[in-house]
């Protein structure tokens, strides 16, 4: 819809008033994607006496992009008041709000803060455009050890199943969660999605803003969404029973059901399930992943150093959480520990990785789940069978370079 932006203001104001936006919806989606592709930082939408001016911030220079007319403009601006989550009535005082949108195709998400400002008769919008990773929502960038993400991989196949993520809070699971959603193409399947809140808007998925308030819950939610033929069901959260079997009922009448429940470890997320009274049996046959993670901080590429750790009770420590998961004892292992440079000691806060525990769900532990194991003896059995445990994973990561002992220590 948008081809071409000026920066002369002779040329734009010979530029036509547009006066036939017959979708405003698209035509949002279009300005905004329009606005990122070129990297604008803001979007400034004027009115003045004749028509509707709209122009991008980008670096220090305004680009002038379209010229609409003021009936365009109270559709604009509503469209841009519900998506900002305005007050559509509200016309004398100023308001703001804030846009989760998500790029078309690579589902980039991106935070736009909308300000709105009463001018003469009118609002004016100004936009701020803020970016984020997008390399981020893809499960091949999230640092899963390759045995577990083959894991992972492996599950996605069959296209049923749940699968459930473990999260203390500010573990990062709506990144983990989306990059398992993205990892299918949303033209071929029918994805939908229950949020508490909607944050970025997907294209091609169905998203569905439950509102426990009004009684539209997670379950009304999703006894909902099973009518709706879907091949792919997201829901935020599991916190109650009936959640959980309406989630397990889904799963096992060939659904893919992805969740997440508020644990500390793989293990404890079926004991959660046996604790909420949902019948054995079901667990086993509908769980089939449990993905734990947890965020832990990344060590500076630019000035860590190596060293090696002499204290025995720390290599002690190590070595009993390792037990062999790699062949090397601690004392052996080259670690790495920050030496603060301006790059790490500015900006050290915004780098986090992710440290994982991925447990299968098979026949294996189906005798401890019938038997109403606790989350211990689940662990161990576990273990045995090869699983790699927070602690572990995060010892790697630590003898790998991407981040401290001393950080993995805290973890315990
Ligand atoms: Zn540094």
């Amino acid at each position: 819809m948008f081809e071409q932006k000026t920066k002369d203001k002779q040329v734009f104001e010979k530029m036509d008033t547009r006066n036939d936006i017959w979708d405003i919806v698209a035509y949002t989606t279009d300005l905004i994607d329009f606005a990122v592709n070129v990297w604008a930082s803001d979007i400034h939408i004027e009115p003045s006496k004749n028509f509707v001016s709209i122009r991008f911030r980008e670096s220090w220079d305004f680009m002038y992009v379209d010229k609409i007319s003021q009936d365009e403009y109270s559709k604009l601006l509503a469209r841009m008041k519900i998506l900002a989550n305005l007050r559509i009535d509200e016309k004398y005082r100023p308001q703001d709000g804030k846009i989760g949108f998500s790029m078309p195709g690579t589902w980039e998400p991106i935070d736009i803060r909308v300000s709105l400002l009463p001018i003469i008769d009118w609002e004016k919008i100004v936009m701020r455009i803020l970016r984020q990773d997008a390399s981020l929502l893809n499960m091949d960038k999230l640092e899963f050890l390759d045995v577990n993400l083959i894991k992972i991989k492996e599950t996605l196949k069959s296209k049923y199943w749940m699968i459930l993520i473990a999260w203390p809070t500010g573990s990062g699971k709506s990144t983990t969660l989306f990059s398992t959603l993205k990892h299918f193409n949303p033209l071929d399947y029918n994805i939908s999605t229950l949020e508490d809140p909607v944050e970025y808007n997907i294209q091609y998925i169905n998203q569905t803003h439950v509102r426990p308030d009004i009684g539209f819950d997670f379950a009304s939610g999703l006894r909902t969404l099973v009518r709706q033929d879907p091949d792919i069901i997201m829901v935020w959260e599991i916190r109650d029973k009936e959640t959980a079997t309406l989630a397990i009922e889904a799963a096992l009448t060939w659904h893919l059901v992805l969740s997440t429940i508020h644990t500390n470890s793989a293990s404890a997320t079926i004991q959660r399930l046996i604790n909420m009274w949902i019948e054995p049996f079901l667990i086993a046959s509908a769980l089939k992943l449990v993905i734990s993670q947890r965020l832990i901080k990344k060590v500076c590429q630019k000035c860590k150093k190596p060293y090696k750790i002499k204290e025995p009770s720390i290599t002690n420590k190590i070595d009993s959480y390792l037990n062999w998961v790699i062949p090397e004892k601690a004392e052996d292992i080259t670690f790495f520990k920050w030496d603060w440079c301006p790059e790490c000691g500015n900006t050290w806060y915004k780098w986090r990785i992710g440290i994982h525990e991925v447990l299968t769900v098979d026949e294996r532990l189906d005798t401890l789940i019938l038997n109403k194991s606790s989350a211990n003896e689940i662990e161990k059995k576990a273990k045995e069978l090869g699983m790699i445990t927070i602690m572990q994973d995060a010892i790697i990561k630590s003898a790998t370079g991407k981040t401290t002992i001393e950080e993995t220590l805290k973890l315990i």
